[in-house]
């Protein structure tokens, strides 16, 4: 059908334009904000493309160098336009752009769409009334959403370096006119899109609300934007069109990164590492994230997996790519990539090759300038691995791969620590003769932890013990990594083996046992029978009589503990009492005459009872426990 005085054609959208736009409008919108910035993001793109065009025909500029974008709203009339002048398009290229779905990105989205109306899609995709409506707010689909707060669209372009312009109009209906306006009606060069708001979007008109949406959505978008509160009003400059990541680092003040990191982090503080760096070659890309100085509070928010937002050309994609891994979610800032399609799902960005390749570029160059930080300057580094240690510890058990260069980064307290922190290199730059593995303790107290007799016999030994007093350690020590050639093993687990490291300074030398101390440990285990795997010697207690271990198969008892209170045990092992045979109480107890059965029962239960309390346990019975307690007081009473 042609108008014959304005050569206006009315034509049909593709078929799935079609279906996208019907789906766009009858949605229930999460955040219809996006809409704005597609149109911004669009609009940059032509003025980076007449940018480029321009290199080569310098003439298209005109007298016109500066590249632009004006938002102007006129509340009045609930409308709202984003102009460019940039390379613009003529009628044909309205007709391709704007009716067809020629792109990957808008295709796969479509895929997607269908996939979660039937049923394939995993479900938080597939609810709510509208049809994959979480899709559409979390990432729009470029010029279309401008129909989710428009009920009639014009874009009226001019090309750059042409006479004529033209203008498209649609309803979002299925139809859409094109044709030929008076050059006066256009922009001198590039796109005027407008949008007749409709009545429920009006409130876009406002001037504080678009520009807060224009700063937060598009705040980073290469070229200056302007807005134009109302007709006739002064425009005013909101953005200035500089991504500060792209500019060269030599030219960046320190408050510039500051205030950048500020914004983007929602941090208030001053940042603890800045790392900016640009990427060539496979892939690339500019990255400026940073360290915080603080913990951020949504540090341990299971929901929250990182926050460094992903721009592709500097136009904001999504904060939710999963840019580093989760134990560097503390890890803030921006990545730009020069190679990653605009306008592409997130899922579809989650499984890109080029999204790993950038993710495991920027995950090495953290880790590498953390290590760096860490040899140049340790307290600026102690203050860090304070903040986000625990979160890196994941790291150990979570990214296999990494874990030898993660395990570097690790700090410690260590029985040899005092205040301060030790790293493994420290520690096995400081093992003692004979010693052949990285011994901890785990325990949330640390205080108590450094009393526990199972550390005696390598604290006689000079032996450093490190100190895990955080949850996050029983998943990484207990996969059994190792450190230069060392395992990591547990004091409170297996058989100590000390034997065949000398005693430290002046230490005396060990006295042989008696024989009888063989035949009361086999009287305890008898008495104590099932509640113990074993009873045995210890090798590993010097001044207390009793402790409790772990067997030598089996997770270490801290580690039982957690595994217990978060419902993941099974089944406990039975613990090793061990008696330390060359204390004065023992060696009395061995000693004692086997016709005095009673004491020598209570005597057992109560030397267990003692290893449970030391190691922060009950007695196994209150009751049994009271009345052996109270048994022995008043044998103490009646010789006295
Ligand atoms: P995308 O930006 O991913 O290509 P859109 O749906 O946002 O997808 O836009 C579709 C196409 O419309 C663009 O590729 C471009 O060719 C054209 N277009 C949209 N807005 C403009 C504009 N302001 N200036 C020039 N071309 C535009
Ligand atoms: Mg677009």
């Amino acid at each position: 059908m042609t108008n014959e005085t304005s050569k206006t054609e009315t034509r049909s959208f593709e078929a799935d334009v079609s279906r996208l736009l019907h789906m766009m409008v009858h949605s229930v919108y999460s955040d219809r904000d996006v809409f704005l910035r597609e149109l911004i993001s669009n609009a940059a793109d032509a003025c980076e493309k007449l940018r480029y065009e321009a290199i080569a025909r310098p003439e298209l500029l005109g007298d016109d160098p500066r590249p632009r974008i004006v938002v102007s709203a006129d509340p009045e009339a609930k409308r709202l336009s984003v102009e460019d002048n940039g390379i613009g398009m003529n009628g044909d290229e309205m007709a391709e752009a704007l009716g067809t779905i020629a792109r990957s990105g808008t295709r796969a989205f479509m895929e997607r769409i269908e996939a979660a109306k039937g049923g394939k899609a995993r479900g938080s995709e597939a609810k709510g009334s509208g049809e994959g409506a979480e899709f559409v707010g979390q990432f729009g689909v470029g010029f279309y959403s401008a129909f989710m707060v428009a009920d009639r669209v014009d874009v009226i372009s001019r090309p750059a370096g042409g006479a004529e312009a033209w203008r498209w109009s649609s309803d979002g209906k299925g139809e859409y006119e094109i044709g030929a306006v008076s050059p006066g009606e256009a922009p001198a060069r590039g796109t005027r899109v407008v949008l007749h708001l409709m009545d429920d979007a009006a409130s876009y008109t406002e001037p504080y609300r678009l520009e807060r949406l224009v700063r937060a959505q598009s705040g980073h978008v290469p070229v200056p934007i302007t807005l134009v509160e109302k007709p006739g009003a002064e425009p005013r400059e909101i953005t200035d069109g500089k991504a500060l990541w792209t500019r060269p680092k030599s030219g960046i003040a320190p408050e510039e990164y500051t205030d950048f990191y500020r914004s983007v982090a929602g941090q208030y503080d001053e940042p603890a590492l800045t790392i900016h760096f640009h990427a060539e070659g496979r892939q690339e890309y500019n990255a400026l994230v940073f360290v915080p100085g603080s913990r951020p509070f949504d540090l341990f928010d299971q929901d929250r997996a990182g926050r460094v937002k992903l721009y592709v050309k500097r136009v904001f994609i999504t904060d939710e790519a999963e840019l580093l891994p989760r134990y560097l979610r503390f890890v803030r800032g921006v990545v730009d990539s020069a190679d990653l399609p605009l306008n592409v799902s997130r899922e579809m960005i989650q499984e890109s090759p080029l999204l790993a390749a950038i993710r495991k570029g920027v995950t090495s160059r953290v880790l590498a300038d953390l290590e760096k930080l860490a040899g140049n300057d340790a307290e600026a580094y102690g203050k860090i691995w304070d903040n986000f240690g625990v979160v890196l510890k994941e790291g150990l058990y979570e990214d296999y791969e990494r874990r030898e260069q993660l395990l570097k980064l690790a700090r410690f307290a260590s029985t040899a620590s005092g205040e301060g922190r030790r790293s493994l290199a420290d520690y096995v730059a400081a093992l003692k003769e004979g010693q052949k593995a990285i011994f901890f303790i785990a325990g949330d107290d640390r205080a108590r932890l450094e009393a526990s007799p199972q550390l005696e016999g390598f604290r006689a030994r000079g032996l450093e013990v490190l100190l895990l007093t955080d949850p996050v350690d029983a998943f990484w020590v207990m996969n059994a990594p190792e450190f230069e050639g060392k395992p990591f093993r547990s004091v409170t687990q297996g058989s100590a083996d000390l034997s065949d490291i000398p005693l430290a300074g002046d230490a005396k030398p060990e006295e042989p046992v008696g024989t009888e101390i063989g035949d009361f440990l086999a009287f305890v285990k008898a008495t104590l029978g099932d509640a113990l795997s074993d009873v045995k010697a210890s090798d590993r207690l010097t001044e207390s009589a009793v402790c409790l271990v772990a067997p030598e198969h089996g997770p270490d008892r801290q580690f039982e503990r957690l595994l217990s209170a978060a419902g993941r045990l099974e089944k406990a092992a039975k613990p090793v009492l061990e008696v330390n045979p060359r204390h004065p109480r023992i060696a009395a107890l061995a000693k004692l005459d086997p016709e005095k059965r009673e004491l020598r029962e209570d005597a057992a239960h109560l030397l267990y009872d003692e290893a449970r309390v030391l190691d922060g346990d009950k007695p196994a019975d209150a009751k049994a426990f009271s009345a052996r307690l109270a048994r022995l007081i008043d044998r103490v009473l009646e010789g006295a």
